[in-house]
C-alpha cells in the first residue's frame, strides 16, 4: 500500500504517476499560481487542470514559482469538447502547453466523450500522435463509460492509461472500476470528496474518522487509495492541502472499508457522460 505523497502508480505504458495529486477546477486563474505553488511546497507532485478551467496559465506560473524542476512534477490537462477532431486536438494541445509554458505534458486526457458528435476516435488518434512524438508521456480519457472505451479499443492502437471519472462514496462505480482494471486502465477519481459538502457530514463516516483520529475527508481519500484509485482533491486552503495529503499513516480495516462502500447510492453530482455535450462542435 502507498506510504507517502510521492508514491506512484505505474501506468500501462510504464510511466509513473503520483497516486495523490492536486486538482484546480473552479480555482480562478489569478489565484491558481498561489494555490499550485503552495500545493507543490506541501509536497504534491501532480497537478490536474483542463483547458476549460481557464487556469493553465496560473498552473504554469505556480509551477515555476515553486522552484521544483519541471521533470519532478506530473502535469495533466484535457482537451475540451469544442476541440474534438484530429487537427483541432493538435491545436488545443499547442494552446495548452503554451499557456502552461511547458514543452511536454505528463498526461493528456479527452475531457468528455461527447458521443453525439462521434469524434472521440479521431481525437484519440491525434493524442496517439502526440504520444508517439514524445510531447505527451501518457494519454487517457475522462468520463468514458465501458462502451466508449470498447469503441476506442476496437479502432485505435493505444489503450488509455487512465479514465478520470466521477468517483466518491456516493458513486462508487464498482462495475466500471472492475472493467477498467480488466483492461489495465487506472481509475482516477474526480470530485473524490464529492465536492466536500454533505458527504463529509455523514454520521457513519464521522464514526470511522473518529476511530482513526482523522477527518472525514482523510478517511474518504484513504478509501479511494485502498481501492487502487488515483485521487486529485482540490482546495484553496493551505491547511486542507496538508490535511488531504496526510493519509499515508493509517489503514482502514476491511470492516470500515465496507462501511464506506455502503454509502453508495449511485448519485452523480456532475453530468451524465452519455449525454453531456456542452460546447460540442460536431
Ligand atoms: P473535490 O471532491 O476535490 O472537492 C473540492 C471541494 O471540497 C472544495 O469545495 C474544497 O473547498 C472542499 N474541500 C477540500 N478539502 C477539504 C477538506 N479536507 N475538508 C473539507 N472540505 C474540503 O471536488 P472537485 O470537483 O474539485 O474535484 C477534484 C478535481 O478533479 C478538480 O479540481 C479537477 O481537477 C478534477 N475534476 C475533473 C472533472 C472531469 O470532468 N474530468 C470534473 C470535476 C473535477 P475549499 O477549496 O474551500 O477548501
Amino acid at each position: 500500500m502507498y506510504k507517502s505523497l510521492s508514491d506512484k502508480v505505474v501506468l500501462n505504458n510504464g510511466v509513473k504517476m503520483p497516486v495523490l495529486g492536486f486538482g484546480v477546477f473552479k480555482v480562478p486563474d489569478d489565484d491558481t499560481a498561489r494555490c499550485v505553488e503552495l500545493a507543490i511546497r506541501t509536497g504534491y507532485e501532480s497537478i490536474d487542470t483542463a483547458a476549460i478551467y481557464q487556469n493553465e496559465r496560473g498552473v504554469g506560473e505556480g509551477i515555476r514559482n515553486s522552484g521544483v524542476p519541471r521533470e519532478k512534477l506530473f502535469i495533466t490537462t484535457k482537451v475540451w469538447n469544442a476541440d474534438h477532431g484530429f487537427e483541432s486536438t493538435l491545436e488545443a494541445f499547442s494552446a495548452s502547453i503554451k499557456k502552461l509554458r511547458v514543452d511536454y505534458l505528463d498526461l493528456y486526457l479527452i475531457h468528455w466523450p461527447v458521443p453525439r458528435c462521434d469524434k472521440f476516435v479521431e481525437t484519440w488518434k491525434a493524442m496517439e500522435k502526440l504520444c508517439r512524438e514524445g510531447v505527451v508521456r501518457a494519454i487517457g480519457v475522462s468520463n468514458f463509460n465501458a462502451g466508449h472505451i470498447d469503441e476506442l479499443l476496437s479502432k485505435c492502437e493505444t489503450v488509455p492509461a487512465v479514465n478520470q471519472i466521477e468517483l466518491h462514496p456516493w458513486l462508487s462505480q464498482n462495475d466500471l472500476c472492475a472493467y477498467l482494471k480488466s483492461k489495465k486502465i487506472f481509475a482516477e477519481a474526480w470530485s473524490p470528496l464529492a465536492r466536500g459538502g454533505e458527504l463529509l457530514k455523514d454520521q457513519s463516516l464521522l464514526l470511522v474518522a473518529n476511530k482513526y483520529g482523522k477527518t472525514p475527508a482523510q478517511v474518504v481519500l484513504r478509501w479511494h487509495l485502498q481501492r487502487d484509485v488515483i485521487v486529485i482533491p482540490k482546495t484553496i486552503h493551505q491547511e486542507r492541502m496538508a490535511q488531504n495529503a496526510d493519509v499515508f499513516d493509517f489503514a482502514l480495516s476491511s470492516e470500515d472499508m465496507a462501511t464506506i462502500d455502503r454509502l453508495n447510492k449511485d448519485h452523480r453530482i456532475g453530468p451524465d457522460p452519455d449525454t453531456f455535450d456542452i460546447d460540442a462542435n460536431c
